[in-house]
């Protein structure tokens, strides 16, 4: 284990500015906080956070990320707790564990290895500042490296998957190859322990038989450019067995085909030595065709930059050679890391902004394949166009922000969207108009009962939720139109002294260009045809009558109401939902209860209104677009009365009107103000009832207040 002091040196080697004393601090907190601990290894715990913090001395991290290790598992694994480290050592420490916190905790919810990008996506999402990622990274590369404690195989491989299909490719995006590297041949040896041995065995071999080989072609590489004049360090290496591995996956060629396991290195000063070089190797050894790359003039996406090149080279073996600069070189192993050494400048900057270019960074490495932009651009947020939640099972669901929980349901299926009723949010029940947050954990509660409710349009955001959405409302739409001109219909045949029957209309489908019954039927529904043209048209010896009504005589109005029987033809109806075929006038407000009467809109479907209502004289002339309707007794939803209100101007009356209607269970969903002056307020107050006799008790309690004027319900 490193002991304090050398963790202290390591640092301040690369950064003598480093605040020592913090990093003793957070050493001894650390270690008092998991005490006893205990590693699989058997270890003490402790030795974790210090091999992290190991890890990133190695790419000259600042002290915040070395005290950020140091602490990484103690909100996780101790009784510390964010405010306490945060009081202890600043917000900016007690931030970056928090993120590796949140990481941790993301970790434990997934194994599912299908939605591996979507992880990654998250991961970097939720490293709102590169350092989180860069502890994380190490953190996974200590554990790792003691994998082989842990007893339980399942365990061992989830962790083995993970690591190399998230955070492997995680470091590779962010250009840390050599952390890259050591990750997957970890995780190779666990998930393919026997390829592996193999390959590290035939390895031995050729070594063997070939003696020194790697040592020979070095030799003679280095003399080639010494011989041509170019200033040149050379190293060569075994490729990985992991690297081998996937290349002969990937040529489907057994291990002994397989002849280039040697990469030779070639660092040169500038980029004009590199070329220079190439062309040495080219014009003395063979090339390999299709194995020559330029990455320097086309870097990589994650800015990565070399010459690539594959060759017959010393003794006719097949070697591959990469060309760059010293600086390529840092860039290739160190990634970020290199890029925030050669930005931190000897760490004079210190106004807290000075991580913020490594987020951008990494947005870049995302975004952009230009390593122009790789310095200088600013504005912009990593994914902050989405969020990903996660189903109680783990999977993830990458959703566009601002997405709710019906955006969740629809995402997961459209049959959990369609009967969605509610939704858990980390555990409690929250609105479904709810905005997700990034790594949420969404329960969507169904009901076989419900059915899409139209006004979730107004807050989804996905496409799929909408065109589901709107496809119900158009289904439901279609139903009631249907319903409603079958109705109409029969009503009108009646009328004639006909039975309605649905055969007599087969003849005269053509005429009206309906192609079932059912679209005719509609089509009356939605008030484009009148039950007087179609019934003329199915009974031609009707035409010589004068008048066909489809209605309800205009005596109906000032009538007394009937009774329920000879109301029996009136076409029953049930709470109204937006956007359906039949909706309530905004003038009158009808409410369950009130006498009501229909008029026919052409293509809207129905207006319904109070029987007594003034806008319906307009429509006197025009029987035929009247229609009797009555409530659904089993209706039981909430309706909107209004009231107009005048009420004495003074204090605390509005506050005591509230409070009557509160009182009464209604609820206030709108108040606007018609009129003031000094001594009354006038007001409309839009109410949620059950019915007309709900409405009627509020206003009966609200006549009994001194400070009322007037009340009543509103006319216009
Ligand atoms: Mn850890």
């Amino acid at each position: 284990m490193m002991r304090q002091f050398e963790l202290v040196e390591r640092v301040k080697s690369y950064d003598p500015t480093a605040d020592e004393d913090a990093i003793n601090r957070a050493y001894v907190y650390a270690m008092k906080m998991h005490g006893s601990q205990l590693r699989a290894s058997g270890d003490p715990y402790f030795s974790h956070p210090i091999e992290v913090a190991g890890i990133l001395t190695k790419y000259r991290l600042d002290s915040s990320s070395i005290i950020t290790a140091l602490l990484h598992d103690t909100i996780e694994d101790t009784p510390a707790t964010q405010a306490e480290i945060e009081r202890l050592f600043g917000v900016e420490i007690g931030r970056l564990v928090d993120g590796v916190t949140k990481l941790n905790r993301i970790e434990l919810q997934s194994d599912h290895a299908k939605q591996a990008e979507n992880l990654r996506k998250l991961v970097l999402a939720m490293s709102e500042d590169i350092r989180v990622l860069l502890v994380k990274l190490a953190d996974r590369v200590h554990n790792m490296r003691t994998l082989n404690y842990i007893k339980n195989p399942e365990k061992r491989r989830r962790i083995a998957l993970e690591t190399m299909e998230i955070y492997a490719p995680l470091a590779e995006r962010i250009g840390m190859q050599e952390l890259k590297m050591e990750l997957e041949d970890l995780a190779f040896s666990e998930l393919h322990a026997d390829a592996r041995g193999s390959i590290v065995q035939r390895l031995s071999f050729l070594r063997e038989q070939g003696g020194d080989l790697i040592g020979r072609i070095l030799e003679e590489l280095r003399k080639t450019f010494a011989d041509a004049g170019v200033k040149a360090a050379v190293s060569g290496r075994e490729k990985t067995p992991y690297s081998i591995w996937l290349k002969m996956r990937k040529m489907n060629v057994g291990f002994e085909q397989l002849s280039d396991i040697m990469a030779f290195r070639i660092v040169v000063d500038s980029i004009e030595d590199c070329y220079r070089a190439l062309g040495v190797i080219h014009s003395r050894y063979p090339m390999v065709p299709n194995r020559f790359k330029d990455y320097i003039s086309t870097p990589k996406p994650n800015g990565y930059r070399s010459l690539h090149t594959g060759v017959f080279g010393p003794e006719r073996h097949r070697i591959e050679v990469q060309i760059r600069t010293q600086e390529m070189h840092e860039v290739a192993e160190l990634g970020v890391a290199a890029h925030w050494n050669y930005k931190q400048g000897g760490g004079k900057i210190t106004d807290g902004r000075q991580y913020r270019w490594m987020r951008e960074l990494l947005d870049i490495l995302e975004h952009a394949s230009n390593p122009e932009e790789f310095l200088e651009h600013t504005k912009l947020e990593m994914f902050q166009d989405q969020v990903f939640c996660f189903t109680p099972k783990g999977d993830l669901i990458s959703l566009p922000r601002g997405a709710c929980p019906v955006d969740f349901a629809y995402a997961v299926h459209s049959v959990v969207g369609d009967t969605c009723v509610g939704a858990k949010i980390n555990g409690r029940i929250m609105p479904l108009r709810t905005q997700l947050g990034n790594g949420d954990q969404v329960d969507i509660i169904t009901s076989k009962a419900q059915t899409p409710n139209p006004t979730w349009e107004r807050f989804v955001v996905t496409g799929k939720a909408r065109a589901r959405i709107r496809r119900y409302i158009r289904t439901q739409q279609r139903a009631q139109y249907t319903d409603l001109g079958r109705a109409i219909l029969v009503r009108g045949f009646r009328h004639e002294g006909y039975d309605f029957a649905e055969k007599a209309l087969d003849g005269v489908l053509r005429i009206f260009k309906a192609a079932t019954v059912d679209d005719l039927l509609a089509l009356v529904g939605e008030g484009t045809l009148t039950a007087r043209e179609v019934i003329s048209t199915v009974f031609p010896e009707l035409k010589a009558r004068s008048q066909i009504d489809n209605v309800v005589a205009l005596k109906a109005r000032h009538a007394k109401p009937a009774d329920r029987k000879d109301r029996a033809n009136a076409v029953p109806i049930k709470g109204l939902i937006p956007g359906m075929a039949m909706h309530f006038a905004a003038c009158c407000h009808p409410l369950p209860g009130d006498r009501i009467v229909g008029i026919v809109a052409t293509g809207k479907g129905v207006t319904i209104h109070t029987i007594d209502c003034e806008n319906l004289e307009q429509f006197s002339d025009q029987p035929e677009r009247w229609l009797d309707l009555s409530w659904d007794d089993s209706d039981g939803n909430i309706h909107l009365g209004r009231i107009d209100l005048v009420v004495s101007n003074e204090p605390g009356a509005l506050g005591a009107v509230s409070t009557v209607i509160a009182k009464n269970v209604g609820n206030i969903t709108n108040l606007k103000i018609t009129n003031r002056n000094q001594d009354f307020f006038e007001m409309l107050i839009d109410i949620e009832v059950r019915d007309v006799r709900h409405l009627t008790n509020i206003i009966a309690a609200l006549r009994a207040m001194p400070a009322i004027n007037s009340v009543e319900r509103a006319r216009n």
